[in-house]
């Protein structure tokens, strides 16, 4: 019997070039890559095959849509489409009204095969495009493209295809925003096992993003704009081999907008009833100083009892502030007021450090400056007297930094809208990042449903 290699040899030319690389390669690497190339091709001979197949089956003529007269073939025309393997092609009947009526052409075996007139790619590519696209700039991704699957396409090309599937995720997220409004919830995702008892943290920040400040001229002087990123993710726990406990971030879930805290709020209250927040055993709401992001969770979530946490290093860093401006930043008395006072109210004593800088504020003998940033520190510390119980929270086991909001805005935004020289417009942006947001919340392959490659 003959080995495949030897079929394959004779079968069709286009393999004689991989399957020689293949036998002479002088390393497993290049084996691999030769493999590649060879099972490329036969996945495009395959496609050829059965589409030549398809092709010479009878065919239901449509009617003209100018005239009504039954349409007519042409004879075989040629088409191509590059896929996932690389170009295919194959011939298929093409038909014209008798008529003659202009413009009006039909291919039938392609509108059964769902490829449109003009399309020259099939969504499979143009699913992994988006997907590339959405972590590196669209050039990069166009050579990887490239690389993966031998279409080659410019960076426009790209760019239209995250404008299109960014679209219909945007109409999406206001079809739901708009059945909120009118007393409709979404449906609840569900939970992996384990995590129903672990609460559900959210936090919220802001990141700058660079804007053309123009719309269709990359003129001017950038225009940055404030991005709102919330996140939402269950506090679970893992138990290494050890034995050790640690806490980790389950099922995380993010909100962003380029809006603002009330183009934001609604958004983030969609997802939380995504993500059960009704019925969540305990919610904790985590953010540092900013009043708009607490206004939204005065707004929705001081109604379902969440646990307000005011961020600890900020409210550290702002007593710093307060040290430096009464103590002089440099001197010792200055570093042990600051450590005491962060001691204390890190470890219980909150109620103390209150009274001491409410006590402080009446001294007569403080400087204007002083007084004034002293004064600001106690109102900022007052008016979140209820966010600062830092011990009875880590005694919960709960986080008290906001750390998780940060890193969000930097996953989410840093790493794809701030690259060197990168300007956007209103409209790429908010395509490309709703696009982003579809993909880090696990819900991409809505937007190319028959497009997924493997298996969740
Ligand atoms: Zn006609």
């Amino acid at each position: 019997m003959k080995s495949l290699n030897e079929l394959l040899w004779n079968y069709d030319s286009r393999f004689q070039e991989p399957l020689s690389r293949l036998r002479d390669a002088p390393s497993m690497t290049l084996m691999v890559v030769a493999a590649w190339a060879l099972v490329r091709i036969l996945a495009i001979v395959l496609l050829e095959e059965v589409l030549a197949v398809r092709a010479q089956q009878k065919q239901e003529w449509p009617v003209c849509p100018v005239c009504g007269q039954k349409m007519q073939s042409k004879g075989f025309r040629k088409r191509e489409v590059g896929t996932l393997f690389g170009v295919i092609r194959w011939s298929r009947r093409v038909g014209r009204c008798p008529r003659g009526c202009k413009g009006v052409q039909v291919a039938p075996l392609d509108i059964d095969l769902g490829i449109l007139a003009y399309q020259q790619t099939t969504t499979e590519v143009q699913s992994l495009g988006c997907q590339l696209s959405v972590f590196m700039a669209y050039e990069t991704a166009c050579h990887m493209l490239k690389q993966l699957t031998g279409v080659t396409l410019v960076p426009s090309t790209l760019w239209s295809w995250v404008g299109q599937a960014g679209q219909r995720a945007m109409e999406q997220m206001n079809t739901e925003l708009q059945g909120m409004a009118a007393g409709e919830s979404p449906k609840a995702e569900p939970l992996a096992t384990g995590l129903d008892r672990a609460p559900l943290l959210i936090g919220a920040d802001g990141v700058m993003v660079p804007f053309r400040p123009e719309a269709g001229t990359p003129k001017g002087k950038t225009r940055w704009r404030e991005v709102k990123v919330a996140i939402l993710a269950r506090l679970g726990e893992r138990v290494n081999r050890k034995g050790e406990r640690s806490t980790r971030l389950y099922q995380r879930r993010l909100v962003a907008v380029l809006g603002s805290i009330d183009d934001l709020s609604p958004r983030l209250w969609l997802e939380a009833v995504r993500q059960q927040v009704r019925s969540a055993v305990r919610v904790v709401w985590l953010s540092d100083g900013g009043t708009g992001f607490w206004s939204v969770f005065q707004r929705n979530f001081q109604a379902v009892g969440a646990t307000p946490i005011l961020d600890f290093y900020h409210a550290a860093q702002n007593l710093h502030k307060g040290a430096a401006a009464w103590l002089d930043g440099r001197t010792r008395a200055c570093q042990q007021w600051f450590t005491k006072m962060r001691h204390d109210l890190r470890h219980g004593q909150e109620q103390q450090v209150l009274t001491e800088l409410a006590d402080l504020v009446k001294t007569k003998s403080l400087p204007k400056s002083a007084l004034k940033t002293l004064t600001n520190l106690y109102n900022y510390l007052k008016a979140h007297e209820d966010h600062i119980h830092y011990d009875q929270f880590k005694t919960s086991g709960l986080p008290i930094g906001s750390g998780l909001a940060e890193s969000a805005c930097k996953w989410l935004i840093q790493q794809r809208f701030k690259g060197v020289g990168m300007r956007w417009s209103e409209p790429g942006f908010n395509r490309l990042l709703h696009l982003r947001l579809a993909w880090v919340n696990q819900r991409f392959d809505n937007f190319f449903p028959d497009a997924a490659l493997s298996p969740n």
